[in-house]
């Protein structure tokens, strides 16, 4: 039977436990697996190896995106380094420009050195990354919608570009999720998942995790993590995908109050913006609506009165907290230039447009109204 999203995010993954018949399969907390005979066991030896916990997450989330199979990683940052890893010294990878500060930091900081290229373009034109691909050239990768200015990028037309060239395409898909867009499904090769935030939810764990569209691109990607050892935790893998379990709703009522957020404040005087991509200002709407079922809970404001305006704002909002990352129930909101974008330089951060007056709010299913009044209190 194919299930849809939301049955696919409870059920894939969660059968019942054989021995006990508990509808909750337990939380396999062992290191090891006794064996009958010298090499004789149920399938499992070693829980770096593999561990039936970590297995379940893995089944739900190659559902999910419509791939033959998933890896799970203890962050997206590990997640990320297993697919580059697999990249050899001199080739090179094509990148958008405005990606995770994280993931660029792990281009230039870690792979770089290692003799890994990486170059970027700050315009999302399918042509603007065909034109950076050469004989060296393995992987493109991209993010979207992107942080925090949200620009949507089309993965169907840089997908082309990518068979076209006989170069796999990787997606980071923390912002969306399957819920909203399934990039393997678009052409991409690879999706890529900081679970940390929409897919865990709770603000309450690190994960990570690499989707294959084709099996056979899995068995590098698991001969990684199973060599370089990075593998994550019975615990934590748990907690991933108990939240998974909510996804759709959780993500359909992300969106609601996003969208809802932002159209009170469009026109507000003390904003010069509000970037959310369901509004009809924003520069790619219409890729937007074709491409994802909603616009994510992620919203965008730049202060007309700068950093002071915005310093203010963050230190006067009661039911936002003042933190780094997104995805969670509850809303955040983050000062980009001071917090998560510091380790950009300044001219190219103020060149992306990540100005000192810009907030991101990722915005939590707490009611609507009461968002809504603690946003107007601290900008008023
Ligand atoms: C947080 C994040 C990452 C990194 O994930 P970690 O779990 O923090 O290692 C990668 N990509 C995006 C888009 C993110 O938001």
């Amino acid at each position: 039977m194919t299930m849809r999203l939301a049955t696919t995010a409870i059920h894939v993954g969660q059968d019942p436990d054989p021995v006990t018949g508990a509808t909750v399969p337990p939380i396999h907390v062992t290191s090891t697996y006794t064996q009958a005979s010298p090499g004789v066991h149920k399938g499992f030896e070693y829980s770096r190896t593999a561990n039936p916990t970590r297995i379940a997450l893995e089944k739900c989330l190659a559902a999910l995106e419509g791939g033959e199979a998933a890896t799970a990683f203890p962050s997206g940052l590990a997640a990320t380094t297993a697919l580059f890893a697999n990249l050899r010294p001199s080739d090179s990878v094509v990148s958008f420009g405005d990606v995770y500060g994280g993931t660029y930091r792990l281009l230039e900081k870690v792979f770089r050195p290692w003799g890994l290229d990486a170059r970027y373009t700050d315009d999302p034109a399918p042509e603007k990354f065909d034109a950076l691909i050469d004989k060296t050239t393995k992987l493109i990768w991209l993010e979207t919608p992107t942080n925090p200015l949200l620009r949507v990028i089309d993965v169907a037309a840089i997908a082309e570009v990518a068979r076209a060239r006989g170069v796999k395409l990787a997606v980071d898909n923390t912002f969306a999720t399957p819920a909203l867009q399934q990039p393997l499904r678009l052409g991409a090769d690879y999706v890529v998942h900081s679970s940390t935030k929409y897919l865990g939810g709770h603000s309450d764990v690190i994960g990570g995790a690499v989707v294959c569209k084709r099996a056979a691109d899995a068995e590098p990607v698991a001969v990684y993590l199973n060599s370089a050892g990075s593998c994550p935790g019975p615990f934590d893998v748990y907690l991933v995908h108990r939240g998974i379990k909510t996804l759709a709703v959780r993500m359909d009522a992300h969106c609601h109050n996003a969208f809802a957020l932002a159209e009170h404040l469009v026109g507000h005087p003390a904003l010069a913006r509000v970037v959310y991509p369901r509004l009809i200002d924003h520069p790619d709407h219409a890729l937007a609506e074709k491409q994802m079922r909603g616009g994510g809970g992620i919203v965008t404001i730049v202060f007309a009165g700068g950093f002071s305006a915005a310093k203010r704002f963050c230190e006067r909002v009661k039911v936002f907290s003042l933190a780094e990352s997104l995805g969670g129930v509850e809303s955040l909101v983050n000062h980009p230039a001071i917090m998560t974008h510091a380790s950009i330089p300044k001219e190219v951060r103020e060149a992306r447009g990540i100005t000192d007056g810009l907030v991101r709010l990722s915005v939590g299913i707490e009611d609507v109204q009461d968002l809504v009044e603690d946003i107007d209190q601290a900008i008023g």
